[in-house]
């Protein structure tokens, strides 16, 4: 029996994904830079949003030249070796980028492979493009499990498989070689599928942690996104990229929507890219903010994952929805993800970390650990 709305029927009863948004003093719940544009970025990005306004009459460039050539230079620094314009892909968000790419190479029959616990869009992409979706476990320390990657490949001859690194919610990082060896696994299988790394957070990595872009030139089948919502402090622009061998770029432009990234966005994300030091200017304070507050979660008697991101996984907790309301009543927001027990905290300033602080000793005192 048909119900009202038509929904299909995977959709039925669903909740629509989004942490909460509330007006709260201390907001450290969805991984943002805490840090606003400077008074300067702003004039700048105003000045090519007025000049864009006078010609949104016509289509965008469909093929975001300028931007995918700026973002192409911006890798390239990162990468240590050149990655051109037809390397690079962009949409709104990495969100969009990943749902391309599982409407590209996923899709009715196809399976896409991931390791939870994970981020919690992963299985909304894949249902949404039809595509099966498979998750295997990660070890207790939340550190990847190659046996188990290469059981479920052999099982499943996934054309996909998306991993973010650092991992969403835990900050693991994925070393090269589990990435090298799952491009080999998947270039190897009948299904020559693609490695997908989400490094949304890789420019908050420790030192020595290296970027997936590192094996580009190697592999045929790796894909990494990246995204300017996080360390590039411009979540509310919706700007994903990701760099790729040319002919996987060319198989995103089937299934993108005709003019999908507006003028005002390509002219916002170039524009930010030309203050690019500036707006990163905060990693490195937020890197050493993320390890402070790692250590003092330690010395409180928590567990804790190491984290390589801007964000730091910690429990357990037997009741952490409480644990969640308690601090929230304070006026600090934080976000209840990954397994159960565990609370997740995103890096703020300085005077944010230690509101948080405060409030959860204060807390912890009432609610039993
Ligand atoms: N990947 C991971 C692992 C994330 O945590 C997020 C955002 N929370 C995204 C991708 C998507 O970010 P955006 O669409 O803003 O680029």
């Amino acid at each position: 029996m048909q119900s009202w709305p038509p929904l299909r029927a995977e959709l039925r009863g669903v909740e629509p994904y989004g942490a909460p948004q509330l007006e709260v003093p201390v907001c450290l719940n969805v991984n943002e830079n805490p840090y606003p544009p400077s008074p300067a970025v702003v004039d700048d990005i105003a000045a090519v949003v007025a000049l864009a306004a006078k010609t949104l009459n016509r289509y965008p460039d469909r093929e975001f030249t300028v931007l995918r050539t700026d973002l192409a230079a911006y890798l390239s620094r990162d990468a240590g070796f050149p990655v051109g314009p037809e390397q690079v892909w962009a949409a709104n968000g990495s969100n969009e980028v990943m749902l391309q790419i599982l409407q590209a190479f996923g899709g009715p029959g196809r399976t896409v492979i991931s390791f939870a616990p994970t981020y919690s869009m992963y299985p909304e992409y894949a249902r949404d493009a039809m595509t099966t979706w498979v998750a295997g476990r990660r070890h207790e320390d939340f550190s990847f499990d190659l046996d188990e990657a290469r059981r479920l490949v052999e099982e499943h001859q996934p054309t996909v498989i998306l991993l973010p690194s650092p991992n969403n919610p835990t900050g693991t990082a994925l070393p090269l070689e589990v990435i090298g060896e799952l491009c080999r696994l998947l270039d190897q299988s009948g299904a020559f599928g693609v490695v997908v790394i989400d490094e949304a957070y890789a420019e908050f990595r420790r030192a020595g942690t290296p970027s997936a872009l590192e094996l580009l030139p190697e592999h045929r089948n790796l894909i990494v996104t990246r995204t300017m919502s996080k360390a590039f402090a411009l979540a509310g622009a919706r700007l994903g990229y990701l760099a790729a061998a040319p002919e996987l770029c060319d198989s995103l432009r089937l299934v993108r929507l005709p003019y999908h990234l507006s003028a005002v966005t390509q002219a916002v994300a170039s524009a930010a890219l030309c203050h690019a030091d500036e707006l990163l200017g905060k990693v490195e304070e937020l890197r050493a903010e993320r390890d402070r507050t790692v250590e003092w979660l330690t010395a409180q008697g928590f567990e804790v994952a190491q984290s390589d991101a801007n964000f730091v996984l910690f429990g357990r907790f037997d009741d952490r929805e409480a644990l969640w309301r308690q601090l929230l009543r304070r006026g600090v927001l934080i976000r209840v993800t990954g397994p159960d027990g565990w609370l997740r905290v995103s890096i703020g300033t300085a005077a944010e970390m230690t509101a948080f602080k405060e409030a959860l000793k204060a807390v912890t005192a009432e609610v039993t650990k």
